[in-house]
């Protein structure tokens, strides 16, 4: 077959579907910006420690579950090591000065909440039902093949998370804690989909796992079986501009002035950022002015944490804490009393660790509150946004010192990343945690197709299906099923189980 295609940047869902299409016969070239493979999937190493930045927990990885079954296909069995979070607390919620803890399975799910919640047991076993039938009733998130591409009825996809759980719980604690993960993605009240809580808590609610030594052994797997496959993956390769003809897409030019001729082209960036490559009468004005008009979710200041050498006892699980009355508030915080809730987590670099080595702790932050120093380079910002990120890294750690007595003595050193590093090392619009928001109230809002008007230009990633590790993958699958078949890539991938 010997087709040659480009994929421009090598986040998940470029290098998932740069693994497909070698793994059947493409000749692949993945030309990747920065210096490191992996958009979110980067780590960084500073003084000997190693953070991660943009994938710190995944789920569903029991034998026979889905996303061990994609792990198998994608052959990252081998290289990918995962570590069990503590499935009776995998999540803690923490709550105006209480903790609940999220249980693995739906029986022991039930059984930890009715606990403290007895008058919801009901209610409770009602919630996990429906999150199950959400999840599972959607074929690509299941594996199953398609009959049509309608994974949803429509009113799953109208109906909001914060809809769904005031309607199905009477206690206004439990309400709160319920949706206490919303991080996860991003949620906004009245808008973030039912069918994206659903599909992130049923894929947790499974089993919750970090993964050992930093998720770039992710893309690093995935890198090396595609040059397996015969294909090119390359760094320091920025496009900027892809050629178009009447038909079609010819190529791409890098920043370097080099150009690549190719059959077809997957792009793996923001919507927004693709536009802005091509120039081409195949691409209407109505698409661009819909695409520039997109909301995307809130991004992120994160600290990066090493402690002192053997201090820390490791923490297995993960700890949402809120100062804020309500959780689906925290995105609209007030600049002078943020950061008003936090997402803490240990990094674990061996199975059976006792002591933290790494820590990150991710605080939302809207990007107006970087974007005087957009277009400035990474390192060279000025004294002025350093000790901004000086003075938010502070608020964070009294924020964490409060809920985590004892902490702060220690920490060894601390880094910290803001909008801003998000916006330069993945190119994902304002920095973007999770790319575009998906809004029940105006379905059109949150969909991108991997199709475009030019016949032979495909999209892929967080912005295709949706964020997440599953999300990203199952994505792929849409976008590798345009040259394959959907149900084809679903059959292999059932073959390898
Ligand atoms: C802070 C944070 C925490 C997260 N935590 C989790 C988690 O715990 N679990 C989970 O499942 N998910 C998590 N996610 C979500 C998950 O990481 C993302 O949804 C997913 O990794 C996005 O993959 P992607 O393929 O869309 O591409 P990205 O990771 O956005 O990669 C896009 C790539 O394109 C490259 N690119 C852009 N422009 C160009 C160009 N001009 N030329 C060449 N290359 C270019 C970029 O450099 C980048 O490498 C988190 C995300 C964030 C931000």
């Amino acid at each position: 077959m010997d087709k040659h295609v480009i994929i421009i940047g090598s986040g998940l869902g470029g290098l998932t579907c740069a693994y497909i299409l070698s793994r059947n016969g493409y000749r692949v070239t993945v030309l990747e910006q920065n210096a490191q493979f992996g958009g979110c999937l980067q780590n960084f190493t500073r003084r000997g420690a190693k953070f991660e930045t943009g994938m710190h927990y995944i789920g569903s990885m029991g034998e026979g579950e889905v996303l061990h079954t994609l792990f198998r296909y994608l052959s990252l069995l081998p290289d990918v090591r995962v570590s069990p979070l503590d499935r009776s607390a995998y999540d803690i919620i923490s709550i105006a000065g209480e903790r609940f803890p999220f249980a693995n399975g739906n029986e022991q799910f039930v059984e930890t909440l009715a606990r403290r919640f007895p008058a919801e047991r009901r209610h409770l076993e009602e919630y996990v039902r429906a999150i199950d039938e959400i999840a599972t009733g959607s074929p690509l998130h299941s594996l199953r093949e398609q009959g049509d591409m309608t994974f949803l009825a429509l009113s799953l996809t109208r109906q909001s998370v914060s809809e769904f759980i005031d309607s199905t719980i009477t206690d206004g604690r439990l309400r709160q804690v319920l949706a206490g993960n919303l991080p996860l993605y991003a949620g906004v009240r009245g808008r973030s989909p039912l069918y994206i809580h659903a599909v992130v808590n049923h894929f947790y609610n499974a089993g919750a796992y970090r993964v050992i030594g930093g998720s770039d052994a992710i893309s690093r797997s995935l890198v090396a079986s595609i040059r397996r496959h015969g294909g090119e993956a390359r760094t320091c390769s920025r496009v900027v501009r892809i050629a178009c003809d009447s038909a079609g897409a010819t190529g791409v030019t890098l920043a370097t002035g080099e150009t690549l001729p190719c059959d077809y082209i997957v792009s793996n960036a923001h919507p927004a950022r693709t536009l802005e490559w091509l120039d081409t009468p195949l691409i209407r004005r109505s698409y661009r002015e819909r695409v520039a008009g997109l909301r995307n979710s809130i991004s992120n200041f994160t600290l990066y944490i090493q402690f002192k050498e053997g201090e820390e006892p490791y923490l297995n699980s993960n700890l949402y804490h809120y100062d804020v009355p309500d959780v689906w508030g925290a995105g609209d915080y007030d600049p002078g009393a943020w950061p008003g809730s936090f997402l803490y987590m240990h990094l674990c670099t061996s199975a059976g660790q006792q002591h933290a080595d790494t820590a990150i702790v991710m605080a939302y932050m809207r990007f107006e509150e970087v974007s005087r120093w957009r277009g400035t380079r990474v390192g060279q910002r000025g004294d002025e946004y350093e000790a901004f990120k000086r003075e938010r890294s502070e608020r964070l750690l009294d924020a964490l010192e409060r809920q985590m007595p004892g902490t702060r003595a220690r920490i060894a050193r601390h880094y910290a990343s803001t909008p801003l590093t998000y916006l330069d090392y993945t190119g994902t619009e304002e920095g973007s945690m999770y790319g575009i928001l998906r809004d029940c109230t105006e379905p059109s809002q949150g969909v991108v197709s991997q199709r475009t008007r030019v016949p032979n230009l495909f999209q892929v990633g967080q912005n295709i299906n949706s964020h997440g590790i599953l999300g990203v993958i199952v994505g792929a699958i849409i976008t590798s099923g345009e040259f394959l078949g959907v149900n084809e890539v679903i059959r292999q991938i059932k073959k390898n189980e």
